[in-house]
């Protein structure tokens, strides 16, 4: 399908405005001044009219074209174009493809952060929420499931210290890689020469944040230790050098270390893990069907993700996650039932249920097609009832480009047990300082109320560049934590 545009420049937004109809399809874009005369085309044409300026979409399916047309002021910020264009073509998409998007014409990945803002303008959680069915088009059933997070959340959002901060450590390496993943993560065989160097950066790095975070007054809130796979390297020396400079005079509200594949994790492991303070792991299975798992490209059983489990259970763990992606490649929706049901069994403090999600990057981007909606969208609701009826709550959600169903991954937990990190990293509500190639650093404040700072993704580049970026890192922090 041809994106047209003419007389303004919000291609990027309507792309993802498509994608909610045809995720995995590739388009191709046109600014001529009239829209392509054949073929399939989603147009919107912006020209002056009197004082003002008429807004024009077309949407050409087959041999159906849709039109309709609204007359804007001439100063229309770009925000309610970009509402004007969705709520022109969004109608004019469900009728000519049959599909009702269930996050409606949301586009973005947080929708209960948008839900929270509606909620404070016009100071009243029903009214939100009626704006979210009624102007956003989102179902009944997706508005109260953003509306009971938004008041799980809550209370951990005013639980935060004053002055408070995350600290979320990169660690970009796994064991082996999957083959849906589309994170910049490195194998470890293939990366083995560059770990050493990585330790010393890590710890050159943490020394700095260490300092700052001493300078201005923070009070670290948590600890996140994410990947990649952070149990595919001897993690011993980072949380040496983590607890030095931010653990020893502060009890963390959480200490969370993603130990994700169950073919990483070890006694000796956990065993420090538990020394250091960790509060916190993730021991992701994904599936609990083994040739999901085989097809996925993840060398390790059901069975050792149930072992790695009960040995972080022995070793004294009473704060333990487990991930679960719907839509995998060779599962069916009863594997999927099964897989949720034994993990109820199991009875870990939180599960997490990903949808899919397809992008480039990922090895199966060439040779797949986008899941099932349909097959997906059951598993999710069959998660949903169950962990609600074995007393989980949904307490963070957030969506991606290219996600099966256009859906969402949403966090389960058991009350009192939701990770703080993911609920005040979702929310934009903390100030989280990243360590490492590939960690996103945000302080809340300044100009555009969060300042994100460029991140260095390849551990080649960040390793290869580590002095000249620590010195801009720390000049930009000292600038915007002052
Ligand atoms: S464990 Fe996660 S980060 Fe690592 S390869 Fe698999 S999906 Fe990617």
């Amino acid at each position: 399908m041809v994106i047209h545009t003419y007389g303004h420049s919000r291609t990027y937004e309507m792309e993802a405005l498509l994608k909610l109809f045809r995720p995995a399809e590739r388009f191709t874009f046109s600014t001529e001044p009239e829209p392509p005369a054949e073929g399939e085309c989603f147009s919107a044409v912006l020209l002056p009219e009197g004082d003002g300026l008429r807004l024009t979409c077309r949407v050409r399916i087959g041999e159906n074209l849709c039109r309709s047309e609204k007359k804007l002021s001439s100063d229309t910020p770009n925000n309610i174009l970009d509402r004007e264009i969705s709520g022109l073509s969004y109608p004019m998409f469900c009728e000519m493809t049959g599909i009702e998007p269930a996050w409606g014409m949301l586009t973005g990945i947080r929708p209960v952060n948008l839900l929270r803002k509606f909620t404070e303008r016009t100071g009243s959680l029903a009214q939100a929420e009626d704006d979210f069915r009624n102007i956003w088009h989102v179902t009944e059933e997706k508005t109260r499931l953003a509306s009971e997070i938004l008041q799980i959340e809550q209370p951990i959002l005013d639980a935060a210290p004053k002055n408070g901060v995350g600290i979320y450590v990169s660690v970009p390496f796994c064991p082996t890689r999957c083959k849906y993943c589309s994170f910049v993560s490195n194998s470890v065989s293939q990366m083995q020469k560059l770990i050493p160097d990585y330790y010393k950066c890590l710890a050159k790095e943490i020394d700095m944040v260490g300092n700052l975070v001493s300078e201005f007054g923070l009070t670290v809130d948590s600890i996140y230790i994410g990947g990649g796979t952070p149990t595919s390297i001897d993690l011993f020396q980072p949380l040496d050098w983590l607890h030095r400079n931010f653990a020893v005079n502060q009890p963390l509200r959480e200490y969370t270390i993603e130990a994700g594949r169950p073919d990483t994790i070890s006694r000796e492991s956990i065993g420090f893990f538990r020394q250091f303070g960790v509060t916190r792991i993730s021991v992701n299975p994904q599936s609990f069907q083994d040739h999901v798992l085989k097809a996925a490209g993840r060398p390790h059983t059901a069975q050792d993700a149930v072992d790695k489990y009960l040995l972080a259970r022995e070793l004294g763990f009473d704060n333990i996650n487990m991930d679960f992606i719907a839509g995998l490649p060779a599962d069916t929706v009863q594997g999927f039932r099964e897989s949720i049901d034994r993990a109820v069994e199991l009875n870990p403090e939180s599960i997490t249920v990903h949808c899919l999600s397809l992008k480039k990057a990922a090895d199966f981007y060439q040779s797949l097609s986008m899941p099932d909606a349909d097959a997906v969208s059951e598993m999710v609701a069959y998660a949903q009832k169950t962990l609600t009826a074995a007393g989980y709550r949904p307490y963070y959600l957030y969506r991606q480009k290219n996600m099966a169903a256009n859906l969402e991954n949403v966090g389960y937990a058991k009350p009192g047990y939701e990770s703080a990190y993911n609920v005040m990293m979702m929310d934009d509500s903390q100030t989280i300082l990243g360590i490492g190639a590939g960690a996103s650093t945000k302080v809340l404040g300044g100009r555009r109320g969060i300042e994100r700072l460029t991140e260095c993704k390849y551990p080649y580049d960040y390793l290869a560049r580590f002095d000249e970026l620590m010195q801009e890192k720390e000049r930009q922090l000292r600038e915007l934590l002052g």
